[in-house]
């Protein structure tokens, strides 16, 4: 197979982890791993702890524009990992593989994300990352809203949530003189 991403190098057998093999590109360092084998892999290594050695001064490599599958030519559909990175994975559903960047498996391994490969493919994930990012911005826009205070409300919000007459605390901070008869 040719490598679709670099478009210069060649596609050849490779293991991208211990026992797991794949098909490395020897010009970019991509990786066309087959869920198959992943999954395969991943029976074969159920208690594996992928999380317990990471790989130190990981750099990723980010393929920002679309790619062809290089099994079937297909286009690839890409699929964020996280809401902590940009780094988005390619996913061939004709071909039931992904495409790596060179360092997207280690970074997935750091995020302790290796032996959940296949969940990221879905839209529960990826309607999470989505909703996780929409309440950093609103938090983001509260926060610069009520400056300094902000700490101190959110903190007074949590207390509020955790009483049981929520809405008699709140009709007490709203009243003009709540200790006038
Ligand atoms: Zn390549």
């Amino acid at each position: 197979m040719n490598c679709t991403a670099c478009k210069k190098g060649v596609l050849s057998p490779a293991y991208l982890d211990v026992m797991l093999p794949s098909h490395a590109c020897n010009e970019c360092g991509g990786v066309f791993l087959r869920m198959i084998d992943y999954f395969r892999w991943q029976e074969d290594n159920e208690n594996i702890d992928l999380v317990a050695n990471p790989p130190v001064g990981i750099h990723a490599e980010e393929t920002s524009t679309a790619i062809l599958c290089p099994k079937t030519g297909v286009l690839m559909t890409k699929y964020r990992i996280s809401k902590d990175t940009e780094h988005r994975l390619d996913f061939s559903a004709a071909a039931n593989a992904v495409w790596m960047d060179k360092g997207e498996w280690e970074l997935l391994k750091t995020a302790g994300l290796a032996t959940r490969l296949n969940n990221l493919f879905t839209s529960h994930w990826q309607h999470d990352i989505h909703a996780q990012e929409s309440s950093e911005v609103m938090r983001e826009l509260y926060a610069r809203r009520f400056g300094e205070h902000y700490a101190a409300l959110s903190e007074f919000r949590a207390v509020l949530d955790a009483m049981d007459d929520k809405h008699e605390a709140i009709a007490y901070l709203m009243a003009e003189d709540p200790y006038k008869p």
